[in-house]
């Protein structure tokens, strides 16, 4: 990926610009994490980017900024800009291209996410991002008050990185942090959302809810129930704790996932209808909340007799030349009973018994 990187950095500089790796790709390779994308700042204008790569796709937003997928790996590519006044606490009003590096670094949140790399891997750490990531702090560039003012998102932001990467935050970002946590209100859930997603995906995600139950994020941040977090792997079973269905948006997978986790919540994810009919995945996630152990979640699933109605040793066919009957609706329930029979063992999932137990049921259904 670094090569990759490098190599974006040479074919911008070979059409006379300056560009430079920033933000995430640079900390997280300086700490020996994995990136997933990496940010490039450099002068050449969105419409030199466009031109450089001619399937550079443009820019979405009026902030200045082109993504670039090249050789699998997104890029984005961002002018050196200076922010000038905020709107809603959020967006800058209006951004003004600058020349140089230094002015764009210093509009940027944190002193980590300013150092830089260039064409020959040299690292350019003007504002001291290394010596916050050996001290593993999170500071903002500049006062931190005014830049959660201008954009609160960072102070969400400020919290994911913590958590990530297992950070504290400085005594001036939790001062700031309470003096201006109101302004969450002007952020969307959209936003809201997205970041928590981070925090509570992260294998640290306690330390997370910690930090926003020290710094009182949870009225502002609607999440009410908060103290009833447990560690879970999987951030839908925080969401399903937190019981915010209504209040934050949740894809309807989300919230059908939710539903079923509490139904294997209120019942037990050990019993094999339940795993039969809310499978794996939802019973591993509820049993995990519950403390149950997902090995035994899962071998409790591989057990079960049967996993889907195909396992049944009998057909249609077969049930309606036994019975002398025609097809009808009945089958539906016909076959629940018989799966819920198979499943709790009373009868053996072989055909004949099966076609047996089909006479008994049919006799008392219609
Ligand atoms: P990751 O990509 O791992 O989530 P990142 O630090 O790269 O982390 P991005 O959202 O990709 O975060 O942003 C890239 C860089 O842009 C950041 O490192 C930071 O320098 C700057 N940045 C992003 N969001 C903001 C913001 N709200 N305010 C100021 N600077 C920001
Ligand atoms: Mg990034």
């Amino acid at each position: 990926m670094l090569k990759i990187a490098l190599k974006i950095l040479n074919i911008i500089e070979d059409h006379g610009f300056s560009a430079y790796i920033v933000g995430g790709f640079v900390r997280d390779y300086l700490l020996g994490l994995d990136s997933k994308d990496v940010d490039i700042t450099t002068n050449a204008t969105p419409r030199d980017i466009k031109t450089i790569f001619a399937d550079a796709c443009l820019p979405n937003d009026d902030y200045g900024s082109v993504k670039v997928i090249y050789k699998n790996i997104r890029f984005e590519i961002t002018t050196y800009r200076r922010e000038t006044t905020y709107q809603d606490n959020r967006r800058p009003d209006s951004i003004t291209y600058v020349d140089d590096l230094l002015t764009d670094l210093k509009r940027r949140d944190f002193t980590i996410n300013t150092i830089c790399m260039d064409k020959q891997k040299k690292i350019i750490d003007p504002l001291h991002g290394i010596e916050d990531l050996h001290k593993k702090c999170i500071r903002t560039i500049g006062d931190p008050t005014e830049r959660f003012s201008e954009d609160v998102l960072r102070i969400l932001r400020a919290i994911r990185f913590a958590t990530t990467l297992h950070f504290s935050l400085t005594t001036e970002i939790q001062e700031a942090i309470l003096h201006t946590k109101y302004l969450l209100d002007h952020l969307s859930m959209n936003r809201k959302k997205e970041e928590l997603d981070k925090i509570f995906a992260s294998p640290n995600m306690l330390y997370g809810i910690e930090l926003i139950q020290q710094l009182h994020l949870e009225e502002e941040l609607q999440l009410s129930n908060i103290k009833k977090v447990t560690y879970c792997t999987q951030v839908i079973g925080v969401w399903t704790v937190l019981e915010v269905d209504n209040i934050y948006p949740f894809t309807r997978n989300e919230r059908k996932l939710m539903t079923d986790i509490r139904y294997c919540l209120a019942n037990n994810p050990l019993d094999p209808l339940i795993l039969y009919q809310y499978g794996l995945y939802t019973s591993t996630v509820a049993g995990e909340l519950l403390g149950i152990d997902k090995k035994m979640i899962a071998k409790a699933y591989q057990r079960l007799p049967i996993h889907s109605r195909r396992d049944l040793a009998i057909t249609t066919p077969e049930i309606i030349a036994y019975l002398h009957v025609e097809a009808g609706p009945f089958l539906q329930g016909l076959y629940q009973e018989l799966e819920r029979k198979v499943l709790q063992r009373e009868i053996p999932n072989k055909r004949n018994s099966l076609l047996k137990a089909c006479k008994k049921i049919y006799e008392v259904v219609v």
